[in-house]
């Protein structure tokens, strides 16, 4: 007799991690792609972490990324969702979403692949425009192909185009000045992940009409706000 079993899978393991500027989910932007200046590392590990095993991947722009929502995996999976995108009033199926909410767990990014580096502790590709929490757990990695991962015409279905919820981001003086000091101390373009992360409303549809201040960290400083109108003011940043 022929058994058909829906238990058996082959078994997954993670070959790498991703170091992100973003250590906590609150401020991720919702798909790769929507932020520019946003970036981070995947650290291969061994054994996969052999030069051999990325060779040829340099000459792509972009990659896949298979990952593990490893923070969404203890609140378990949900036959239905509210995207942020209908407003959070909605529901549709878990399989029509990208939420990490699904069984499995496994997300998929695309991002740019802007280098490799070979260091004494380990193997690194150089990535972003991701929308990829610190610590993430990374299944496989594939390169882009434009010409079939790419449809052009297709619906965007219920999901706008990120144009349409984009916000006007502006700096108090002192935040601005801190901003300036980070940036001449490090290298890291933190102005511009500030404005663009903030520039896609991190806020829950819920709290769309709300001008209370919000607290977001990205890369290893706490970033103050506020929504003045219809724009964002970054009120203070301060380091960890
Ligand atoms: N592009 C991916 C992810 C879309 S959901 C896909 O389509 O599969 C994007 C959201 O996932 C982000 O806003 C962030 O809050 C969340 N996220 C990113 N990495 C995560 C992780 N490791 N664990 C839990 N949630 C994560």
């Amino acid at each position: 007799m022929i058994e058909f079993s829906s238990q058996i899978i082959s078994p997954i393991s993670s070959i790498g991690i991703i170091h992100s500027c973003y250590p906590e989910k609150f401020g991720i932007p919702r798909q790769p792609g929507l932020v520019k200046s946003s970036s981070g590392r995947l650290e291969l590990f061994p054994p996969w972490n052999r030069e051999e095993m990325i060779k040829g991947l340099d000459v792509f722009s972009h990659i896949w990324i298979q990952f593990l929502f490893h923070e969404a995996v203890a609140e378990g999976w949900r036959p239905t969702v509210r995207p942020p995108w209908l407003g959070g009033q909605k529901r549709v199926g878990i399989f029509a979403s990208r939420s990490p909410h699904r069984p499995n767990h496994l997300g998929l990014s695309v991002v740019r692949l802007t280098g490799i580096r070979k260091e004494k502790k380990g193997l690194f590709l150089e990535i972003a425009e991701i929308d990829l929490l610190d610590k993430t757990p990374v299944v496989d990695i594939k390169p882009y192909i434009p010409y079939s991962d790419s449809v052009p015409g297709a619906s965007d279905g219920f999901i706008p185009p990120p144009e349409s919820v984009r916000r006007e981001v502006v700096f108090a003086e002192a935040a601005a000045q801190s901003c300036s000091e980070y940036e001449q101390r490090t290298g890291r373009r933190l102005r511009s992940l500030i404005a663009e992360t903030l520039g896609q409303d991190p806020r829950p549809a819920s709290q769309r009409h709300q001008t209370r201040e919000y607290g977001m960290t990205l890369w290893d400083v706490n970033v103050r706000w506020q929504a003045l109108g219809e724009r964002f003011l970054v009120l203070l940043i301060g380091e960890e």
